[in-house]
């Protein structure tokens, strides 16, 4: 079956252009104009990925994003005509999970939607591997000292209190779990989580690393879980 991308985009032209692009390659697409009907169409559609732009009528995209993102964990490829760091910042901190400025060439959309389906993929199979059921019991439950992962609810317990991860933070700390004791460097956290190639940004790690420590280590600033790797990355300790 196709997988369905939801294409969220004011400007006629250029929502024409990404239907027409998207579907040449075989995706079913279905697109909105503002981010009301977005919001409509993602609950409706349950897409496999979303392409939103930022600048929209009714809702911008930050908002939708922020919205959907507490009901589904579909990726979300936002659209920006801004090229800075804040939006940068602001879009990751809604919960988006890769970044195209306008203008974009086609060619790039495509490797970047590409790339997003390619990794929700990647986790599905691993899932599968592990023999985890993605809904209903039996709960798999992965313990770390006083951490647990609950894989089947995608939750996260610290000394039995839930602690409130955004879906990157989760997968990282799910990704770091899987991969305890070793080193990882930033372009593969990338490349594995993100989908993204060693040019992407490999700050995007360090700011997840940063906010799960505050939320996993007694103290932030002395990190006992995920330490820093000098010149390297991150490892692990459990
Ligand atoms: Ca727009």
């Amino acid at each position: 079956m196709a997988e369905k991308i939801l294409v969220v985009e004011d400007e006629p032209s250029l929502q024409e252009t990404l239907i027409y692009n998207l579907e040449k390659q075989g995706y079913s697409v279905e697109a909105a104009g503002d981010g009301r009907a977005a919001i409509e169409a993602a609950r409706r559609i349950a897409p496999d990925l979303i392409v939103l732009d930022v600048m929209l009528p009714e809702l911008d995209g930050f908002e939708v994003c922020k919205i959907l993102r507490k009901e589904m964990t579909v990726p979300i490829l936002m659209l920006t005509a801004r090229d800075n760091e804040i939006d940068r910042v602001v879009g990751l901190e809604v919960g988006a999970d890769d970044y195209l400025t306008k203008p974009f060439s086609m060619r790039e959309l495509m490797a970047r939607v590409k790339a997003q389906l390619r990794r929700t993929g990647m986790l599905r199979e691993e899932m599968a591997k592990l023999k985890i059921p993605e809904t209903d019991s039996p709960q798999e439950v992965l313990t770390l000292h006083n951490l647990k992962i609950n894989l089947t609810r995608r939750e996260v317990l610290l000394d039995d209190q839930v602690l409130a991860l955004k879906p990157q933070e989760y997968d990282l700390l799910l990704f770091f779990a899987q991969h305890k004791g070793q080193m990882l460097s930033r372009e593969f956290i990338l490349e594995r989580l993100w989908g993204w190639d060693y040019t992407g940004d490999s700050r995007t790690v360090d700011v997840h690393v940063r906010w799960l420590r505050q939320k996993i280590e007694k103290e932030a600033g002395e990190p006992t879980r995920i330490v820093t790797v000098r010149g390297g990355g991150y490892r692990f300790e459990g």
